[in-house]
């Protein structure tokens, strides 16, 4: 058997210590004499479970007890219509802050729910840039302001949080959550889909300041109210239960290895290793995204010539690194870098990115 590394946009590489402790309890999980996938989400076991996984996300991100932290399930993109649809009342408008392909999904999703104003978006030139802070057209009075702070397809990120003034500020974090630390206490609404940096798909985190769960909204059923979700400790039906116990042996790990603040500078390391050989191979390879606003999370990089990417997916696949292929949106290559990609795994593509352009010169 053999591993190889693994840059797949998502669903990710997950923690090799995270699956091989699921395979070790996958048989009979915590003296239970059954898998966690097959008991009751009511039981002692799983309650308590769920109790510590919410404690180690807590001390791991510093949220403070005036949010709720629910487990939900959609995927983040059925939270880009119930969030408009929680956060909102018929008429209301808000701001989005379109810097890729997710958020204008976001926007576009939201449609139907609220007032939907793109306050900035820097669509025009293809997502090459951010649209500067002083240039977006807020309104004090929208319900809140979105953004997704790392665009996942598009390589673009934001460096530090936006102030959108006491507008509660909405971030779509799937693609960066736990990828450094962030003051939480910035954010009105924190959500996420697991498949990138949590754990595997079908869950979605959300973090949300408990004064919003008061908003009056439309009528709609329990099901889609968070406020519901909160109160039952996300267990207003039955959730996701083997992706709540994977996070949860995601954030042990993260915790055994130092935390938010070390993943951090590992990320900025392995970022930086991959945009210095990019912009030091005398144009060979190519990203275009304004340095200012490079993602550290997902890299999309071209080759001098398209004719030759066939060969360098076939040849970086031979050497063992996989899923380098960009999305189709942007042709071209995409090297996702989540936690649980090592710089071992960076070093192993730069080496092999080097050897390639020596040998198809
Ligand atoms: C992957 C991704 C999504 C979509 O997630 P689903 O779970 O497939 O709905 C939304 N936003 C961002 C930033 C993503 O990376």
């Amino acid at each position: 058997m053999s591993r190889l590394w693994n840059f797949s946009a998502g669903p990710a590489a997950l923690p090799l210590p995270v699956l091989e402790r699921a395979q070790r309890e996958l048989l009979d999980w915590n003296g239970s004499g059954a898998s966690v996938m097959e008991q009751s989400h009511r039981g002692k076991r799983f309650i308590a479970m769920a109790q510590q996984v919410e404690a180690d996300l807590r001390e791991l991100m510093g949220i403070p007890s005036h949010y709720a932290v629910l487990f939900e399930q959609g995927g983040a993109t059925q939270h880009f219509a119930q969030i408009p649809m929680n956060l909102a009342r018929e008429g209301d408008s808000a701001d989005y802050i379109v810097t890729g392909h997710w958020s204008e999904k976001a926007a576009n999703e939201a449609a139907p729910y609220v007032r939907v104003h793109v306050a900035a978006t820097s669509k025009a030139d293809g997502y090459l840039h951010m649209a500067p802070r002083d240039t977006w057209q807020l309104d004090p009075a929208a319900s809140y302001a979105h953004i997704a702070t790392n665009e996942t397809i598009h390589g673009v990120q934001f460096q530090h949080v936006p102030d959108v003034g006491s507008v509660p500020l909405v971030a779509d974090m799937s693609s960066d959550i736990l990828s450094g630390p962030v003051d939480v206490s910035r954010f009105g609404l924190i959500y996420a889909g697991a498949q990138k940096n949590i754990g595997p798909s079908g869950l979605v985190l959300m973090i949300i300041r408990r004064d919003l769960l008061e908003r009056p909204t439309r009528p709609m059923a329990k099901i889609f109210r968070y406020a519901e979700h909160a109160a039952n400790d996300s267990m207003l039906n039955t959730p996701n239960t083997w992706g709540w116990y994977l996070a949860g042996l995601t954030f042990q790990w993260l915790k055994e290895n130092g935390g938010l603040a070390v993943m951090g500078e590992r990320n900025r390391q392995k970022a930086e290793l991959l945009y210095g050989t990019i912009d030091g191979s005398g144009g060979y390879y190519r990203n275009p995204i304004d340095p200012a606003v490079r993602s550290r999370m997902n890299i999309p990089f071209t080759l001098h010539d398209s004719a030759l990417d066939a060969a360098f997916l076939q040849e970086s696949e031979a050497a063992g690194l996989l899923a380098l292929k960009g999305h189709k949106a942007l042709g071209g290559m995409r090297a996702s870098l989540y936690n649980a990609v090592p710089l071992e795994a960076v070093q192993a593509l730069v080496d092999f990115m080097r050897d390639f352009a020596r040998r198809h010169g």
